[in-house]
């Protein structure tokens, strides 16, 4: 069965629906798929992007999105982005030379899903470890390629065109992590997360495909620095989900799951009923905390 795409015509939201995933395979550890000499990666690769074998969108002619029609078929794509090919390697492990790769090929594969007609859309992610939903551990990431501009960098583009761009006037202060070069790292000032970071560049540049050499650079160095910083702050691998929002003025975000050590913070009825999320950590608090780990 293919993905669909349905207009809950009470939220005024498209879903989603994808039953074929149900169908994906819990491989047993020491069977990676991702491993070279796996299902998806017979040959030797340093880093490499496919499409996803149980995608959420799926290729096909571009359709209507009408919420009057209430459904259509989910055609956009979906595609897995292999970090590197040894198993046990994050993105802090990787070090910087070998994250700037990751992101040239991001920027390469945003910009050839761009040019499909049925896409609208690309989000570049990563959901690190199984308290994120990460099903395998090899390091890896996903690319959506929506045929819509989804609600979330469809707000805040709104928002920029109404009041100005919110990075632009960010002073991140008391609040700022790391920086490297024209990127800086900082615990946004309403975090919706515990320990949550925003990466941006203080150049307003709108895409990682019109970011140069050196600040795709400088990037690779913030990402390895910051999330290093995650692990250290807890000592333990620390889980987290990461999303780059082109559109605007690019910027990377990053929410982990947990809200101590091993303790998850739950997303639960009073926030999910009403929108709006709580955080238990003070975002000056969790800066400081980042800065010193
Ligand atoms: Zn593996
Ligand atoms: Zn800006
Ligand atoms: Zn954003």
């Amino acid at each position: 069965m293919s993905s669909e795409l349905r207009w809950d015509a009470l939220a005024g939201a498209w879903v989603a629906i994808a039953g074929a995933r149900q169908g994906r395979p819990n491989l047993p550890e020491g069977d990676c798929a991702f491993c070279v000499g796996g299902i998806e990666a017979p040959e030797a690769y340093d880093v490499k992007a496919f499409a996803n074998r149980w995608p959420m969108f799926a290729p096909g002619n571009p359709v209507e999105l009408d919420p009057a029609v209430g459904h259509a078929p989910a055609h956009g794509a979906a595609e897995v982005v292999l970090y590197a090919p040894e198993h046990e390697a994050s993105l802090v492990s990787l070090g910087p030379a070998r994250v700037r790769r990751v992101i040239d090929l991001w920027a390469e594969r945003t910009q050839a899903l761009l040019q499909r007609p049925e896409v609208a859309y690309v989000l570049v992610f990563e959901n690190r470890g199984a308290d994120s939903g990460a099903t395998i551990a090899h390091p890896h990431g996903q690319i959506y390629g929506f045929p819509f501009v989804p609600p979330v960098p469809a707000r805040e583009a709104e928002l920029a065109a109404r009041d100005g761009c919110a990075l632009c006037a960010e002073d991140p202060d008391e609040r700022l992590v790391s920086q490297r070069g024209a990127w800086r790292a900082y615990v946004p000032y309403a975090s919706a997360f515990p320990y949550g970071l925003l990466l941006a560049p203080d150049e307003h540049v709108a895409s990682l495909g019109e970011l140069g050499s050196d600040r795709r650079d400088e990037l690779a160095e913030l990402l390895v620095d910051a999330l290093g910083r995650l692990d250290r702050l807890f000592d333990t691998p620390f889980p987290y989900m990461l999303w780059i929002h082109p559109g605007v003025h690019l910027h990377v975000h990053v929410g982990p799951p947990r809200r101590a050590a091993h303790t998850l913070r739950y997303v639960a009825a009073g926030e999910v009923g009403s929108g709006t999320l709580m955080n238990p950590v003070v975002p000056e608090v969790a800066a400081a905390a980042l800065r010193d780990a």
